[in-house]
């Protein structure tokens, strides 16, 4: 496929044009390649259809936006970036002839054309509450939805079962209306979807009495979704197909889930890293310690506090933090010291602690035998 041109290019403004400028620069290419307007000019109609699609993406703020953001890749099916907007495919047929119209003339004729053929169900998203744990080991989750599907007592049709369903008198059957003008630039032939049998063709004597003649219905339903190991809040999951239902045999949409990972009292994550703080007393910071932690999940772990630990001090314990969502790699766990002056003493404590002072600051030759004599009295 040739690279597509730039929007903007096409229609030959700046990328600062005012709507009112597309409009204008629109308007006066329209003129000038309506394939009516010239039929002595085989290319002209690919023209037509390309400065139409770039009109319909700019004159649209959402799309002008994307495409501002994204260029011609936000209109391809499926895109959608991390955090990105979810995507929607630009559909040429949206853009009605009623539009075009409405450049030409300035009036609101038709509205938007509506489709009849295949389209796609929209994308829906919903939010999951997990636990610090399910998040960090993963799980899997039985969601209870509702969704609009077919309806299962007239299959879809509207019609109630039994009834007749009768030619539209207003297009005859065949669903379109057709309108021929004739304007200063040449005969203009529209085609647009009959209001009357919204393009189908034919209406529907007695609608069916469960959906009132929509066609669907709201119904239950129950899916299995496997939540990986390592997702955090504002993890979006992409379950395809589990979005709205298609109309007119097209597709469903895709279900987004969005994580929500409850907080856990003693640990938070700094990316793939569990961080935690341990309080440890003043005699195991300056002597040394086995202590354990207990982990997320109920492990265990035993962590050695060297000797001469400061307060703030973090001790790294590698591969004991939360597995990468892609890939086998797991984060480290993080322990932050802090240690903690006993506020109150015993008489022999403070006798102890006093011998300690005297001692002065560096240990002396011949006086070590006081560490332990102290662990012992207060340890
Ligand atoms: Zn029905
Ligand atoms: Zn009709």
């Amino acid at each position: 496929m040739p690279a597509k041109r730039d929007y903007y290019e096409l229609l030959g403004v700046g990328r600062n044009a005012t709507p009112e400028e597309i409009k204008k620069a629109y308007r006066r290419l329209a003129r000038k390649y309506h394939p009516d307007v010239n039929k002595e000019d085989p290319e002209a109609a690919e023209k037509f259809k390309e400065i139409t699609e770039a009109y319909a993406v700019l004159s649209d703020a959402q799309k002008r936006a994307a495409y501002d953001q994204f260029g011609h890749a936000a209109f391809e099916p499926g895109h959608g970036g991390p955090g990105g907007f979810g995507g929607f495919d630009f559909d040429f047929s949206d853009f009605g002839f009623g539009d075009i119209f409405d450049v030409f003339f300035g009036g609101s004729t038709t509205g938007r054309s509506r489709r009849t053929g295949p389209r796609r169900g929209a994308d829906r998203e919903i939010r999951v509450d997990i636990s610090f744990e399910d998040a960090l080991f993963g799980i899997e989750k039985d969601l209870e939805l509702t969704r609009v599907e077919t309806c299962d007592h007239c299959n879809g049709s509207g019609a109630e079962p039994g009834s007749q369903t009768k030619t539209c008198p207003s297009c005859n059957g065949r669903g379109q209306i057709r309108n021929v003008q004739s304007t200063p630039f040449g005969r203009f032939e529209t085609v647009r979807p009959c209001n009357q049998c919204r393009g189908e063709g034919r209406i529907i004597e007695k609608p069916c009495s469960r959906c009132r003649g929509s066609g669907q219905e709201r119904k239950e339903r129950k899916i299995n979704v496997r939540i990986p190991a390592g997702v955090d809040t504002g993890s979006r999951l992409r379950i395809q197909g589990e979005g709205e239902m298609g109309t007119h045999g097209g597709p469903p949409g895709d279900l987004f889930i969005l994580i929500s990972v409850r907080p856990h009292p003693r640990f938070r994550r700094d990316g793939y890293n569990l961080v935690t703080t341990l309080d440890i007393s003043f005699v195991q910071a300056a002597l040394g310690a086995e202590v354990t932690i207990d982990l997320p999940g109920g492990a265990v772990h035993n962590l050695h506090i060297p000797e001469g630990t400061q307060p703030g001090t973090v001790l790294t314990v590698k591969g004991k933090g939360v597995t990468h969502l892609q890939g086998h790699r797991i984060g480290d766990l993080k322990v932050i010291i802090d240690v903690k002056i006993p506020t109150r003493l015993s008489k022999k404590q403070r006798e102890l602690l006093e011998a300690f002072a005297e001692a002065g600051e560096e240990p002396k030759p011949g006086r070590k035998g006081i560490f332990n004599k102290f662990k012992d009295a207060i340890g």
